[in-house]
């Protein structure tokens, strides 16, 4: 799907000015921004904040939800509009700044985590899909494996029962209701019968996180919006012989928009619903790199002190093979070592192979040209540069 296929007029309110500390968020001076633009990778953002914040907190400040939650607001704003929730014990009468206490008003923060949960629950299985190895090729593709095959490839992903529960009144579908639900005679039972709730990881086949992962972002969408996935099967072919080596499949070179949504996303939430979809469909073919300023900079003030600054911690899409500069083999970044995530960073074929054999090439590895685009937003961009010493 292209993102065009998402209303791109689309509006939605951030923060100029946000506070927070010690469970209060103060947030001011409210901007209109368009998501298509300026949100691009925004549910992968909400994936971070749940790891940040629930699964891995850094600090106190972090432990409290309000610096990271802060965060959000001010790059993309609330998750919803008060029409959608109650949310009259926060919103400041007279103006639309808003305060709330995150100690006092918990519904507000299980709220936003149990989404951010969900959402980092799925971009776990996405990266996975991307990451595996099937067939002597790095990166599951849908259109090149059968019915058949998916059924018999276990993948282990994080226990989705694990992840916070559904507090929300907002969701209606999560990953741990399709694991935990009633399943008819006919149904494969297999996944499900490895599911228990004291595990950290389940051991799970591609086919049924398939489904699962089409199902919850189908419901959800469903429930927020008229939408449906225009091939339930999401191109799983039923034939092997369409393998045959060389012969491509034509499924593949045609561009098929596999998402259709008629009206306009209705909030922020449903935006990044739509977002997981996109990024569902394109798998594998994208992938993310970080912004040139995700991480926290430590910067000298002029009288010498130091001062920290806050990575945008966002990350860029794109897609995942280019050519090489030297030999023209389309090549992607991954670790030197993938399974224990170690080593370089180095371009790989599509089967692994790291070493470019063109005699133009001064080095052993193939190289990509650079990306123009290397920082999230141009608001990052001037913060980060302003701030570098460099
Ligand atoms: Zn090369
Ligand atoms: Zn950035």
């Amino acid at each position: 799907m292209q993102i065009q296929a998402i209303n791109p007029d689309f509006e939605w309110k951030n923060y100029r000015k946000v506070t927070s500390g010690t469970g209060e968020i103060t947030a001011s001076f409210p901007k209109v921004y368009k998501p298509v633009i300026a949100a691009t990778t925004a549910h992968r953002r909400l994936a971070k904040i749940y790891e940040d914040g629930i699964l891995s907190p850094a600090s106190d400040n972090m432990k409290d939800g309000s610096f990271l939650i802060g965060q959000w607001l001010n790059l993309y704003g609330l998750l919803y509009s008060n029409e959608d929730v109650n949310l009259t014990d926060i919103k400041d009468e007279k103006s639309e700044n808003f305060k709330v206490n995150l100690l006092t008003n918990r519904n507000f923060f299980d709220d936003f985590f149990t989404h951010a949960g969900i959402v980092w629950w799925i971009v776990q299985v996405f990266n996975l899909f991307r990451r595996t190895k099937y067939k002597e090729k790095i990166g599951l593709d849908p259109n090149k494996i059968t019915t058949k095959e998916a059924a018999s490839l276990i993948l282990t992903v994080p226990n989705p029962l694990r992840v916070r529960p559904s507090l929300s009144s907002n969701l209606t579908f999560t990953p741990a209701t399709w694991a935990a639900r009633k399943i008819s005679d006919h149904e494969t039972t297999q996944s499900q019968g490895n599911l228990n709730s004291i595990s950290t990881t389940w051991n799970v086949s591609y086919l049924d996180l398939i489904n699962l992962v089409k199902e919850t972002i189908q419901k959800n969408l469903e429930a927020l919006n008229e939408f449906k996935f225009n091939n339930l099967n999401i191109n799983l072919i039923e034939n092997p012989l369409d393998l045959d080596e060389k012969k491509e499949i034509p499924g593949n070179k045609i561009r098929i928009r596999k998402i259709q949504t008629v009206t306009p996303p209705k909030n922020l939430i449903t935006f990044i619903w739509f977002l997981l979809a996109e990024e569902f469909t394109e798998i594998p073919n994208i992938d993310f790199e970080n912004c040139n300023g995700y991480f926290d900079k430590e910067v000298s003030n002029k009288d010498g002190s130091l001062k920290k600054i806050s990575g945008c911690k966002n990350v860029l899409k794109r897609s995942r093979f280019r050519p090489c500069i030297y030999c023209n083999e389309l090549v992607y970044k991954r670790k030197e070592k993938p399974e224990n995530n170690n080593g370089r960073l180095l371009l790989a074929t599509e089967q692994g192979i790291t070493v470019c054999t063109n005699t133009n090439n001064p080095e052993k590895f193939h190289k990509h040209r650079q990306h123009k685009r290397r920082w999230c937003s141009q608001s990052c961009r001037l913060l980060l540069r302003k701030n570098s010493k460099l």
